[in-house]
């Protein structure tokens, strides 16, 4: 069997690994091993990562928008709290899954959790 392209296999949320397994048991809680290979997750840590490039990333898109919106359109106020609050939500939590999961498999492709203080 071939391995799989790591970051394929995160951005799935699957084992950067083998491919098959599950990286997350939860929404974003990570599984402490694959089920499939046993490749250990217990030092996976992607920190505040994610969160970092999808504030970027949905920031520049609702701001965008809505700049947009107002300058073309000129709705009242509450049709952008209708629009661009939900959208913050959706793009924010339908980011959050893919990029923790890339995150953790660059982690792994790098072996990075050798590299922790308490080693
Ligand atoms: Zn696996």
């Amino acid at each position: 069997m071939s391995k799989p392209n790591p970051l394929l296999a995160g951005l799935a949320g699957r084992c950067p690994n083998c491919g098959e397994g599950h990286l997350f048991e939860g929404f974003l809680k990570v599984a402490p091993s694959c089920e499939a290979c046993g490749a250990d997750f217990s030092k996976a840590d992607s920190g505040d990562g994610p969160a970092v490039f999808i504030i970027l990333i949905a920031g520049f898109l609702v701001a965008f928008g809505a700049v947009f919106t107002e300058f073309t359109l000129h709705p009242p106020i509450w049709v952008h709290l209708i629009i661009w609050l939900p959208a913050t939500l959706i793009i924010s939590l339908g980011l959050m899954r893919p990029f923790k999961g890339v995150m953790l498999a660059a982690q792994f492709m790098n072996r990075a959790s050798e590299a922790r203080h308490d080693d």
